[in-house]
């Protein structure tokens, strides 16, 4: 397309952009989450940091071994348990993960944190999400044997053509193979339905180290959220229960230095944190589209909904979307303005 026409385009597009997000992506989502003005749905993922450390060199990513700033704490076994507990009064059947802005793996005995989950909670869906990088074999096996239900591994790379390393090929075509058949693993996210625990996820993926995801809220390294570039609604309030090493409780995963905090569960039940005045608050903004009443929200490009089990139509309208933002929304030329494609997760380590 000609220079002088994007120019000239430029312009409607940011401004029907915003409107054009909440109703082709956000709105969909919404409906199908049940998220609207009355009380929030149950979260549908416990994100649990259990320490504070990665060992990564992501450069989008704030907890990348290169950035990090945090103390390196590991969360108390007492603290999990109390989660956990509280997890069991609820009935939970929703999906834990052992990840905020973190590398699980780098948790020692995470096993262990595992069996117990497992034992508390049969019908909830455990699922790790990992660099890979300390991906041993019998790191493997013990996560295999401890009862997760989804191992999805994001190899980390600047060649995206690299082969994977032999440790993960180990993994998938010696180890996972003992534990689960071919026939009960399946690529994808999450469960099939709610409760339903009779297939293995796993997703074995190339990533690109140097990748321009989110602005993280203001955290990531390599990006920045200019004016115009948030778009109102956000799900993630609605979704995500994100707990840290000392029993807070975030606003989001982008919440990298968990500096809003919601509520802490060494003092209070989840239930009464999910429900209490600052999550109420952080979603009342949200649903009015409003991201200036947060200084996370301000600085925060996320377009709000997640891919993942999003609806067809949503995943079809950011398709569409993400090539308009690469034609009229960044300069081609600049490369390092381009927005990320839909369908990335938020880093783990992001998602
Ligand atoms: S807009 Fe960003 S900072 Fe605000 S809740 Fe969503 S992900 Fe978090």
């Amino acid at each position: 397309m000609p220079r002088s026409l994007v120019r000239y385009l430029r312009g409607p597009y940011l401004l029907a952009r915003r409107a054009l997000v909440g109703g082709l992506i956000q709105r969909p989502r919404r409906r199908q989450l049940g998220i609207g003005p009355g009380p929030a749905p149950l979260f549908r993922t416990v994100f649990l940091e259990l320490r504070t450390r990665c060992n990564a060199r992501c450069a989008f990513c704030a907890a990348a071994v290169q950035s990090e700033t945090r103390p390196d704490v590991t969360m108390p076994f007492e603290i999990y348990a109390k989660v956990i507990e509280d997890l069991v009064r609820l009935d939970y059947r929703g999906q834990i993960a052992y990840h905020v802005n973190n590398e699980p793996l780098m948790v020692p005995h995470l096993e262990r944190y595992i069996e117990h989950a497992r034992e508390r909670l049969p019908r909830a869906w455990i699922r790790i999400y990992t660099n890979g990088l300390a991906l041993s074999r019998a790191k493997g096996e013990a996560l295999l044997r401890a009862g997760i239900d989804e191992l999805t591994v994001n190899w980390y790379a600047r060649d995206p053509d690299a082969p994977f390393p032999p440790h993960l090929l180990a993994f998938r075509d010696e180890v996972l193979p003992r534990f689960h058949s071919a026939a009960r693993v399946h690529p994808g996210y999450g469960p099939p339905a709610p409760g339903d625990r009779s297939i293995f996820r796993f997703n074995l993926c190339h990533r690109n180290v140097d990748e321009l995801l989110d602005s993280r809220a203001g955290s990531a390294p390599n990006k920045v959220c200019h004016p115009g570039d948030a778009t109102g609604f956000c799900e993630h309030p609605f979704t995500q229960l994100n707990i840290t090493v000392d029993g807070r409780v975030g606003r989001c995963c982008a919440d990298v230095y968990f500096a809003d905090v919601m509520g802490n569960v060494t003092r209070q039940g989840l239930l009464e944190i999910w429900t209490g005045g600052p999550f109420e608050q952080a979603r009342r903004d949200l649903l009015r589209g409003d991201r200036s009443g947060s200084d996370l929200c301000r600085r925060c490009d996320f377009r709000g909904v997640t891919s993942q089990g999003a609806p067809a139509r949503a995943r079809a309208a950011e398709w569409i979307l993400f090539r308009l933002d690469r034609l009229l929304r960044a300069p081609a030329e600049d490369p390092a303005a381009r927005p990320a494609a839909p369908g990335h997760t938020p880093p783990a380590v992001g998602t």
